[in-house]
């Protein structure tokens, strides 16, 4: 699959059974529709998490193509206080989340760092983070 925002090929990596599209580039992670569901760990995280799941209207300027069908997306924020604002096929082909937003929309339902996802995510990121740093920050 192609990123949507730098279009370069996505590499698949696997997350707890569940296959997710990652960009090297912008770290740019694609969930395929359902995906979200399964990465959240129960009845009581896909709830907290989904309702909150809302169209956006503020930010129309910006809109990405889905590495699906290549029609434009829809902005979804997501969280009670909208903390991320996340890409949304109308054609529900799936979401985009830019780099770090996945992390924080699982960590939106999970109770403690006990979550297993915000845990592996935390990690991945991490280590991208320090292996990519040109040394100016962290
Ligand atoms: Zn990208
Ligand atoms: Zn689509």
């Amino acid at each position: 699959m192609i990123c949507p925002i730098c279009k370069d090929a996505m590499i698949i990596l696997e997350l707890d059974q569940v296959e997710i599209d990652y960009c090297t580039t912008c770290e740019g992670i694609w969930l395929d529709s359902g995906e979200l569901e399964m990465l959240l760990e129960n009845e009581a995280e896909r709830k907290k998490v989904l309702d909150t799941l809302h169209e956006d209207h503020d930010h129309p300027e910006k809109l990405n193509k889905c590495p699906i069908c290549g029609k434009k997306m829809i902005k979804v924020h997501a969280g009670e206080n909208k903390e991320v604002l996340i890409d949304k096929c109308k054609k529900d082909h799936g979401l985009w989340f830019d780099k770090g937003e996945l992390n924080t929309v699982v960590e939106l339902g999970a109770k403690e760092e006990e979550n297993k996802i915000a845990h592996l995510l935390k990690e991945m990121f991490e280590n991208k983070i320090s292996t990519n740093d040109k040394g100016e920050t962290k």
